[in-house]
């Protein structure tokens, strides 16, 4: 696999091509044997690279060079590699190396104390990476390495469920980043959580408020406050929390359907509930809500009336879920045995299949899973997982 690590070490090779020529060409006159000892470093380093053996390449590139203003680049580029290569103990071994040189300039030393905070990053030295990171962030440094710092900075405070920390360092890239919006607005709701836990429920939702004013598609704020009614038995807000998340994503639905069920079933209002559910399935045909609605028809009108309901739109939208809840209700009303044992069959094979099916899939990286985490635990990218829709899914 030609990977971004060989295309990174060619691109160094030629840094380093590019290097000894600048580096050379004043000692051409003094020192003319140097010329060909350095560059034929270069074509040994070249050889090893093109002959697919990278240690032996980066070791000599690494040793051919000089470490000065010219090559600092070079060296930078040369520890980023091995980190890139899973070497992060070598990485910052050479970044540590060039960070005694009196020769740095204040931007290259920052910009090697960056690399060196990554290399600890990677080496799971966090407190290190942190101090340097910290460092880092000052008025006098330029605002691309300040910001890189703050994003690695919480990355660190997201591993250590620093919540507050995180949002404080990432105040200033909230406005840019819309993913770090996302992840704030999270970031307030662990607090919120926190905060419940420790039965301050006033504290909780001045963090959930806080969460819908810097992204206010944050679905899981609305869910918690709904929640929050919820312990109170005050159902109708609960329902009006549930409804704006549906009203900031439709693909939510059935994620809220069940608990928007039950507060109606808490206030008795059968009749509010059949008005909702309609209504939700006639703009959005989720195969929950078909089930949802065909199991209250089922329980007040008979099987025999869900089953042509379903059957009638799964012709419009068809779905597995319909189809294996279709089968469920004929097998309830199927005496004849030859026709029940087939049936039967034919749902054991539905129920299979959405057994294997997952259910929630995550829009920034597509893992998918049977169970909903507001953090993809693949990417780590946050209220990025929502369920999936179509044929196989709602
Ligand atoms: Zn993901």
């Amino acid at each position: 696999m030609f990977n971004v690590a060989a295309l990174m070490l060619i691109t160094t090779a030629l840094a380093i091509g590019w290097g000894l020529g600048r580096y050379q060409r004043p000692r051409r006159t003094a020192r003319p044997g140097a010329t060909s000892t350095l560059s034929r470093d270069y074509f040994v380093g070249l050889n090893y690279l093109l002959n697919e053996q990278p240690d032996k390449a980066i070791e000599t590139f690494s040793h051919s060079l000089e470490v000065n203003s010219d090559t600092i680049d070079t060296h930078i580029a040369l520890g980023n590699l091995f980190r890139l290569r899973g070497e992060a103990d070598r990485a910052a071994r050479i970044h540590q190396n060039l960070l005694a040189r009196p020769a740095l300039s204040e931007q290259q030393s920052d910009q090697v104390q960056l690399e060196l905070a990554r290399d600890f990053y990677h080496l799971g030295v966090l407190d290190r990476s942190e101090r340097l990171l910290i460092a880092l962030i000052r008025p006098t440094v330029a605002q691309e390495m300040n910001q890189a710092a703050r994003q690695l900075l919480v990355e660190i405070y997201q591993r250590e469920q620093e919540w507050q920390r995180a949002l404080d360092i990432a105040q200033p890239l909230v406005r840019h980043f819309p993913s770090t919006r996302r992840a704030a607005a999270h970031w307030q709701c662990e607090l919120a959580e926190d905060e419940l836990r420790a039965g301050l429920a006033g504290n909780a939702r001045k963090h959930l408020r806080q969460a819908l004013s810097t992204d206010a598609e944050c679905l899981r704020a609305n869910w918690l406050l709904a929640d929050m009614e919820h312990r109170q038995g005050r159902y109708r807000d609960e329902i009006k929390f549930l409804k704006r998340m549906q009203v900031q994503d439709q693909r939510c639905i059935s994620l809220i359907l069940p608990r928007v069920v039950s507060a109606h079933e808490a206030l008795g209002d059968e009749s509010g509930l059949m008005q909702y559910l309609n209504n939700l399935l006639h703009h959005h045909p989720h195969s929950t809500t078909l089930i949802t609605i065909a199991e209250r028809l089922q329980q007040q009108e008979g099987s025999e009336r869900a089953a042509e309901m379903v059957s009638r739109q799964l012709e419009q939208t068809p779905s597995l879920k319909g189809v294996d809840y279709l089968l469920a209700l004929y097998l309830e009303n199927e005496c004849d045995e030859p026709l029940y044992s087939r049936m039967g069959l034919l749902k054991q094979h539905t129920e299979h299949l959405l057994k294997q099916r997952p259910k929630y899939q995550c829009q920034e990286c597509g893992f998918k899973s049977q169970q909903h985490y507001w953090q993809c635990p693949q990417c780590r990218q946050w209220g990025t997982l929502l369920p999936i829709t179509g044929i196989e899914g709602e």
